[in-house]
């Protein structure tokens, strides 16, 4: 258990951030965020409905 998740690892409301500690994934969030993925983070692989929820955007089409 890692008490509250104060998302402190990588801030933001990034999908990097949000799946980054298994104890900070709140699942039903991510999966609003990434049912219609349009973006792909560079950086990290994820992909999600808007750019700003990645940290390094880039479009899928
Ligand atoms: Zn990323």
């Amino acid at each position: 258990m890692c008490g509250e998740a104060s998302a402190t690892c990588c801030g933001e409301d990034k999908l990097c951030a949000l799946t980054c500690c298994p104890c900070n994934i709140d699942i039903e969030k991510i999966k609003a965020l990434v049912n219609e993925p349009k973006y792909i983070c560079k950086q990290c692989g994820r992909a999600a409905n808007e750019e700003k929820n990645l940290c390094q955007p880039i479009p899928l089409t």
